[in-house]
């Protein structure tokens, strides 16, 4: 086997590993199921030696098929928000506490009344709530205080527990820090004199060391149980939706992602946090000094689902729907569309939001109500795209997720952002290669993270879609009608 870094990422759904060889190609696919439990109360949980045991089996798998000789790096990445509570040697001592586990609310109410929520806020980039692992702490110390007295190491990431064992150093990326509450996000270490007044012993936490940079190397214990050749780097790594932005190219100033799910999110590198905005979410940027702002949008392919189901021939024709909305003259269409069919998170935080039809008229079409749907989805995500880079212009966006497979859907979001819209062929590969470009970099086999985009990212097949000029005008003033609409009828929601 040619040299490699291997890329692994420990999600909620399966551990999934990939071998890339220099050329970007890549080999040795596998995927290990994981198990969530979930209980009435809303606790999500995951055993953590059960990732263990995940990786062992890849790296097992890899070496029986000859694959592991030509490994010279490991990456990870991963879930990041948990709280994993282990030994000296990575060995959990309860079952992981899930990043969508909100069993903290309290404990959090505690932290924001004795830290302060607006020095929290400076501090971390970030609001706080009890989905934060630094709230799922306390909650441990209060009910599981035998659990709390035997902990050595609190872990942040998914891939954080394996790291330790492989290397034996509890290691925490920036950009995962960014998720825990306890992070300074401009300085890249755990807030100052937080400690103290929440009775917490500094020595529990792991440090923070750069993506790119080497927690350790494989030890030669773990080495025999893995598979993985003795005495290789094993980087600190990236939190799973540091990999993603990677994978996306997002690199700089004005770029950025979105992914269209059934809800979505859309993310920007930003030099600066993005003060005036709640609803965001700021991380740290794995490849630089940079930050991720993402922000949720709720109104994404659910509402696109909703509007196949509605205007379709049958509920799930996405074929004829695209048939349909394609028979709007769109230059003519005066229909408006408020997408917020299940309320709204960004930019307006309002669960009770709920979608408008406005404009029609007995010319109105089922094909323009469909256009419209379209329409207003995407104007929605451009009213984000807005918000995270502050009004400047951008050339391109890139799509991820199912969302993409709408080609009508992309192409009003190219008419209405003003932007072209890139949807990669091998989406699914994208975080794994965004994972593996800090191994890249690291080796030295690309001069950076630039290089490594215009080399394996920037020449990736896909679907492109242009914005027509000859709309711009039309949809400008559309635009400036939608964003008035939520204000105007939210007095009637
Ligand atoms: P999730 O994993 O969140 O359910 P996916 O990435 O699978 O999301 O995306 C689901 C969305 O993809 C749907 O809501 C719909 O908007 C879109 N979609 C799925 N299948 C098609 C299709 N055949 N044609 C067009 N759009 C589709």
């Amino acid at each position: 086997m040619n040299d490699c870094v291997a890329s692994i990422d420990i999600g909620t759904t399966a551990v999934k590993g990939v071998l890339i060889d220099r050329l970007g190609n890549a080999h040795g696919e596998v995927s290990v199921p994981l198990e969530t439990s979930r209980n009435e109360r809303g606790w999500v949980e995951q055993e953590a030696d059960a990732w263990w045991s995940a990786v062992v089996r890849i790296g097992q798998t890899w070496r029986s098929e000859g694959y592991a000789e030509g490994i010279r790096c490991l990456v990870f990445s991963g879930q990041m928000q948990d709280l994993i509570v282990t030994d000296e040697r990575g060995h959990a001592l309860r079952p992981a506490i899930l990043y969508s586990d909100g069993r903290a609310e309290e404990e959090a109410g505690r932290i924001k009344s004795r830290i302060g929520e607006r020095e929290i806020r400076a501090v971390t980039g970030n609001h706080f709530d009890g989905t934060f692992p630094l709230a799922k702490l306390l909650w441990l110390r209060e009910h599981e205080p035998d659990i709390f007295r035997d902990c050595r190491r609190v872990l942040f990431g998914s891939k954080d527990p394996v790291i330790l064992r492989l290397t034996g150093r509890a290691a925490c990326d920036p950009t995962t820090g960014a998720t825990t509450g306890l992070m300074n996000i401009r300085a890249r270490r755990w807030a100052d004199g937080w400690c103290g007044p929440l009775g917490l012993s500094a020595d529990l936490f792991p440090e923070l060391i750069p993506s790119r940079e080497a927690a350790g190397v494989v030890q030669p214990q773990a080495a025999e149980e893995t598979g993985f050749p003795s005495g290789i780097p094993v980087l600190a790594g990236v939190g799973d939706a540091g990999a993603s932005t990677l994978g996306a190219g997002v690199l700089a100033n004005g770029e950025l992602y979105t992914y269209l799910g059934t809800t979505g999110w859309v993310a920007a590198y930003v030099p600066e946090p993005v003060e005036s905005v709640s609803g965001l979410f700021h991380l740290a940027h794995p490849a630089d000094s940079g930050f991720i702002a993402t922000a949720p949008i709720f109104s994404a392919g659910g509402v696109h689902q909703w509007a196949v189901r509605t205007f379709a021939k049958s509920p799930d024709d996405y074929a004829d729907f695209e048939r349909l909305a394609a028979e709007s003259r769109r230059d003519r269409n005066p229909v408006l569309f408020l997408p917020y069919l299940g309320g709204e998170r960004c930019p307006v935080q309002d669960p009770n939001a709920t979608g408008v039809f406005l404009g029609l008229t007995m010319n109105t079409s089922k094909a323009d109500m469909a256009a419209a749907a379209l329409e207003g989805i995407s104007m929605a995500i451009r009213e984000v795209r807005d918000v995270l880079l502050s009004n400047q212009p951008t050339g391109q966006m890139t799509v991820i997720g199912g969302g993409g497979k709408s080609a009508m859907w992309m192409q009003i979001l190219a008419d209405v952002g003003g932007m072209e819209i890139f949807v990669p062929d091998n989406a699914e590969y994208l975080p794994a290669l965004g994972a593996a470009s800090l191994g890249f970099v690291h080796l030295g086999w690309s001069a950076g993270f630039a290089e490594f985009r215009s080399d394996f990212l920037g020449s990736a097949a896909g679907r492109r879609s242009l914005p027509d000029p000859a709309l711009s005008g039309h949809y400008e003033a559309k635009y400036a009608k939608y964003r008035r609409m939520y204000g105007t009828v939210k007095p009637l929601m």
